[in-house]
């Protein structure tokens, strides 16, 4: 029997709220367009429903941001408006205790359940430090994880410490249809648009006076001219 009415948007709606969702983390200090990029495409090639963009507070693996975790929530948000498809998560810029990636998918579990596919997107360089993340080795209990590839970067098992490329060797999957099979445990590799663009490159550009336009969207190098951001190096 055909599914008609109510019962069919019912179906659909819930159909759709059980796909992928792509968690993407980072400083962003300052949110570019090798950032966009990454995200865009991975709803394209990996079939997300949605990425939730979610800035770091005070981050753990690296020296403290330039500007403040607010300046970066405020660049994030105006970065992703008007796309559909990306909304933004500020319980770590809100948090008064430094961000860990593993606490942080245990409250996305809380909320989402336990059934829900999540997908944490890295760049290959990120992936390259994972074994220093608190708890890395859960992080696979709780999420898939999406590698992009990174101008410099290259993303194989034999770039990577001994003990994380045997979990890339036993968990990576060459097919995306992996991160709908399973809510969490896989990795996939994903080959988007190479831009070498990076935030210490625009944060060096701004403290040197020279040009950043055309590596962030006009509405980020707005707020951080009007806020007179990254002006020292
Ligand atoms: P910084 O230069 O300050 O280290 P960044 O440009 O690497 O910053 P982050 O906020 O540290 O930006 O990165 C967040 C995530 O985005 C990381 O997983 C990183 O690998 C990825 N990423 C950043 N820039 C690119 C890029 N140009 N191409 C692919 N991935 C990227």
């Amino acid at each position: 029997m055909p599914v008609t009415g109510t019962f069919s948007v019912f179906l659909k709606l819930s159909e759709r709220s059980l796909g992928p969702l792509g968690l993407f983390g980072g400083t962003f200090d300052p949110v570019h367009f090798g950032h966009l990029r990454l995200a865009e495409e991975a709803i394209d090639q990996l079939a997300l429903e949605d990425v939730r963009w979610i800035p770091a507070g005070q981050p753990a693996h690296r020296g403290p941001p330039r500007v403040s975790a607010g300046q970066r929530l405020a660049m994030v948000r105006l970065a992703v408006a008007g796309n559909p498809g990306f909304s933004v998560d500020a319980a770590e810029v809100e948090a008064t205790v430094p961000s860990y990636t593993v606490p942080t998918l245990e409250r996305l579990r809380a909320e989402l359940g336990v059934d829900r596919p999540l997908v944490l997107l890295l760049g290959a360089d990120a992936l390259a430090g994972l074994e220093s993340w608190y708890r890395w080795r859960e992080l696979f209990a709780l999420t898939h994880i999406a590698v992009s590839h990174r101008p410099g970067f290259p993303v194989a098992a034999t770039a990577l410490p001994p003990a994380l490329a045997e979990e890339f060797a036993a968990r990576q999957r060459d097919d995306a249809a992996a991160l709908r099979v399973a809510s969490a445990g896989s990795i996939v590799a994903f080959e988007m648009t190479q831009l070498a663009i990076s935030a210490t490159q625009i944060r060096q550009l701004q403290a040197a006076g020279r040009s950043a336009r055309y590596l962030l969207p006009d509405k980020v190098l707005d707020y951080i001219q009007t806020h007179s951001l990254y002006r020292n190096s």
